[in-house]
């Protein structure tokens, strides 16, 4: 097998070639044909999370270590099977759950692999889809994507599910309530596509970015703001006051100090992004207005087997997604820390696989 592997925290991945592993017990062992870039392969190569105030989580005190290959929206064929791996085919195309945790606890007994106190994410946990081949523990992580385009399924592993996880805490949603997505990147878009395939209307995207703002009315944002140059006023104003949700896509200072205030009273702010900083909140306000903040982490499979389901039935139109070669990470990695790539960048590992 071939693969991208980071050798060095903040350092280039390097190209490497080795045996390509053999599926025992309940592993099944994929071929690759595409892998999402997402802005956790960004800190998985930094090697840490920004928490504010100088003080940064490294992944290599959360028990991860190195030479790791990152990638967790990982689409492949069925190349092998262990023989206790059963419900899976060779030559079925299938997306991954990456979110797997350590099979043992009682989260993972319940399905809710992304609470596990001792994840093994792919990507980090363990070696992820960078690469031709990917070698997953058990069959229950693999999702069938039948008559999906395999490179816009590959970010529902990810994007997707991160989106849907936490749309599913502003539940229940009213019609009249108002919902604003923070941030128009690749999760944005895609939490605009679920929102609109949850029949939600009232929906304004907000980023700093007008071009960024643009990509969102192009697909179907109702209203947009930018944060920025309008401000927070715009944003009420849109909504014709403090609003019943927020999802923070971004997880700044910056995004969670502005969010906080404009909700009405019994609001939610649902904060899945992961940039980083620490928040300055007025506490009495919690109280007095009712307000929750909830953290988001990924989603489980059931999740994402759900949102795959809404998709096949064309309730969700996914998002548009550029597709680039493998060997160019390194500059589309160079791309998303720039701010440079609009929706999301889907790396294809083998062209001619996912034709088949
Ligand atoms: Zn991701
Ligand atoms: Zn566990």
């Amino acid at each position: 097998m071939k693969h991208y592997r980071l050798i060095e925290w903040g350092q280039p991945l390097q190209p490497h070639t080795e045996d390509t592993p053999v599926p025992r017990g309940s592993e099944v062992l994929l071929r690759l044909s595409h892998c999402g870039l997402c802005h956790t392969d960004l800190h998985v190569r930094d090697g840490y999370y920004e928490l504010g105030g100088g003080q940064r989580l490294t992944f290599a005190e959360r028990g991860f270590q190195l030479p790791l290959i990152p990638g967790h929206e990982p689409v492949g064929v069925v190349e092998a099977v262990g023989d206790e791996a059963v419900g899976v085919t060779a030559g079925s195309r299938y997306l991954v759950n990456p979110w797997i945790g350590c099979g043992e606890c009682a989260m993972c007994a319940l399905g809710q692999d992304n609470l596990c106190p001792a994840s093994q994410p792919l990507g980090f946990g363990r070696w992820g889809g960078f690469g031709t081949h990917l070698l997953v523990r058990h069959p229950k992580y693999l999702v069938n994507i039948d008559g999906l385009s395999p490179p816009q399924a590959a970010p529902l592993a990810c994007s997707g599910l991160t989106t849907y996880s936490a749309i599913r805490k502003l539940q229940p949603l009213a019609p009249d309530d108002w919902v604003a997505v923070i941030g128009c990147g690749g999760l944005g878009l895609m939490a605009l596509a679920v929102l609109r395939g949850l029949g939600h209307r009232r929906v304004i995207a907000c980023d700093i970015d007008d071009a960024k703002l643009a990509v969102a009315r192009a697909q179907g944002a109702p209203a947009t703001c930018n944060l920025q140059s309008d401000g927070v006023e715009e944003l009420l104003r849109l909504a014709g006051g403090p609003l019943y949700g927020m999802l923070d896509l971004v997880g700044s200072a910056a995004t969670v100090a502005l969010a906080a205030p404009g909700l009405r009273k019994g609001g939610r702010l649902v904060v899945a992004g992961l940039m980083g900083g620490t928040a300055q909140l007025p506490i009495p306000l919690l109280a007095l207005r009712e307000i929750s903040i909830l953290g988001s982490a990924v989603g489980t499979t059931a999740d994402l087997i759900e949102l795959v389901a809404m998709v096949k039935r064309g309730q969700i139109a996914l998002p548009a997604v550029e597709s680039r070669p493998l060997a160019q990470i390194e500059s589309s990695l160079a791309d998303l820390a720039a701010g440079r790539i609009v929706g999301r960048v889907v790396l294809e590992i083998d062209p001619q696989s996912s034709t088949r």
